[in-house]
């Protein structure tokens, strides 16, 4: 797939388009999806500038699992969630709706379903809250 540069995560990756940011080093940002499945919901993304993940170099990856793995402990402890998914879409036959690679790390409670994919707009002061919250658990 050819990569898209004017795709919403290149524009916030560029600083051109908002984001309520959780992380971000050298290689890799995350940040509140805009359309939760549930309060909590982040993306993690490379800088890198690929569409899918097997286009995306093998450090990138690296960098970008590393970092999906420790907001996963920390999002699943500011939730207090029971458990936490992470998924990755390729190619929108596959369910991918933006095409720059990512990853959504989204808490689970026992018995609490999720909201539709890509479906109802967050109030940015609740993402901001909840992204108050997992930055305070990354920071132990
Ligand atoms: P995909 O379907 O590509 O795996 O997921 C794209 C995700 O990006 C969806 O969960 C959707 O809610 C989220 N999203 C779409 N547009 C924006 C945006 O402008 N900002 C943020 N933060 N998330 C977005």
């Amino acid at each position: 797939m050819s990569y898209d540069s004017n795709n919403i995560f290149a524009k916030i990756l560029r600083g051109e388009a908002p984001c309520v940011p959780v992380y971000e080093d050298a290689t890799t940002l995350a940040f509140m999806d805009l359309m939760p499945q549930a309060e909590g919901h982040v993306l993690v993304l490379p800088r890198e500038a690929a569409a899918t993940l097997p286009e995306l170099s093998d450090a990138a990856a690296r960098d970008c699992i590393a970092v999906v793995t420790r907001l996963a402990t920390a999002i699943q402890a500011a939730t207090q969630a029971d458990g936490v998914f992470v998924g990755q879409f390729n190619g929108a036959a596959a369910g991918q709706t933006v095409p720059h690679v990512h990853f959504h790390i989204v808490p689970r409670h026992a018995g609490r379903g999720l909201r539709e994919h890509g479906a109802v707009r967050a109030e940015t002061a609740d993402l901001q809250a909840v992204a108050q919250r997992i930055k305070a658990r990354l920071a132990v």
